[in-house]
């Protein structure tokens, strides 16, 4: 797959997280000390302290080690303050949100090729803490109650920050794996050398042919091996290429596909049956034409063509049999020709 993010893109992410994190446990440091509730300011010294420390080990692209210990962190966080301050205050609401970026994290580690992040322990391990903590704060009365107001503001600040968190990474990884599947069907279904469709193209376009009733052509080169042989491989290649952009510019109402080796497939419809003789027989003499190679010593090839029109009947398979027997003819008939 494509990379759709790189390294620097991932640092500047995480730098813009870790900035997000370090903000908000300044105004949790504020909100406790306020409130009286000692531990957890002090817990929210530890954690600025942290943070701090993470924008250094993402500078040195330590990415699993970020995630992991970001993650415990917000665990760590949300148990005590649920402890010490109780349920109804949302803290445990940001575990969702984390459970979300540790597999958008695991899967950018995984697509970065760099060491990654196991998401699934780490949310086994979130899911049990959120509910070991629930039941514990059912049984244990908090050590400090917050002003209702604050509580209620809480929970819709925490609301904010997950639902934010969760959209943005939901979406990125839909959009990334969206166009990653485009990319993929497309580079599976196209040739790399000449960028034509390949075979596995006309199992999809050859059926719509034959709904419309049109005509499918075999084109193989003439003698290529011997090109291959005389000029070398690489040149062979060209030619292939030259041939692609060949066929393109004079049969550009027809489907074309590389079908295999130095063998091209053409697809028409119904409407231009009548011309695809004369269509074929263009592209043919575009290609006896042409002067492949050095200006100063130009190398000639030929074409044999195999065209059937659709009969009503047949299967793709025998479709394109067809055309290749009548190829075969053609090559057993002095080749450069189109037989139908
Ligand atoms: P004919 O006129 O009967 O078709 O003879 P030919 O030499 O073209 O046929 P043959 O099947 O003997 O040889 C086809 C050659 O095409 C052999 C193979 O090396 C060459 N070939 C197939 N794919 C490629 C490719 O991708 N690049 C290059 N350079 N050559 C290729
Ligand atoms: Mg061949
Ligand atoms: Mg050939």
């Amino acid at each position: 797959m494509n990379q759709f993010m790189t390294v620097r893109q991932e640092k500047l992410l995480s730098w813009t997280i870790t900035a997000l994190f370090l903000l908000i446990h300044i105004l949790l440091l504020v909100m406790f000390s306020v409130c009286g509730v000692k531990p957890m300011a002090w817990f929210n010294v530890f954690s600025i302290a942290f943070y701090i420390g993470m924008t250094y080990a993402i500078h040195r692209e330590w990415f699993r080690f970020f995630v992991d210990a970001t993650y415990i962190e917000v665990l760590l966080h949300m148990t005590l303050a649920a402890l010490f301050t109780g349920w109804e205050n949302g803290f445990q609401i940001t575990l969702i949100g984390m459970s979300v970026l540790a597999f958008f994290a695991e899967f950018l580690g995984r697509s970065l090729k760099m060491p990654f992040v196991r998401a699934v322990p780490l949310c086994v391990v979130g899911a049990l803490s959120y509910l070991g903590c629930f039941i514990a704060c059912f049984y244990v009365k908090p050590s400090y109650i917050l002003p209702k107001n604050l509580s209620n503001w809480l929970q819709i600040g925490w609301g904010i920050v997950t639902f934010s968190i969760n959209i943005a990474a939901l979406s990125a990884f839909t959009m990334i794996t969206f166009h990653a599947d485009q990319l993929l069907s497309r580079q599976a279904g196209t040739d790399n050398l000449t960028g034509l469709p390949n075979r596995y193209y006309v199992n999809h376009a050859g059926q719509e042919y034959m709904h419309k009733g049109g005509w499918l052509a075999m084109m193989d080169i003439d003698d290529f091996k011997q090109i291959n042989d005389t000029y070398g491989h690489n040149f062979g290649d060209e030619v292939l290429v030259t041939i692609a952009d060949l066929m393109r510019q004079n049969a550009s109402e027809a489907a074309i596909c590389r079908w295999g080796g130095e063998e091209f497939l053409l697809m028409g419809n119904a409407e231009t049956t009548l011309d695809a003789q004369v269509l074929l027989d263009n592209v043919r003499h575009a290609i006896e034409q042409h002067r492949f190679g050095p200006d100063e010593n130009p190398v000639f090839l030929t074409v044999t063509l195999g065209l059937a029109p659709y009969d009503g009947e047949t299967e793709l398979t025998d479709w394109i049999s067809l055309a290749d027997k009548k190829l075969y003819l053609g090559k057993r008939s002095g080749k450069n020709q189109v037989v139908q």
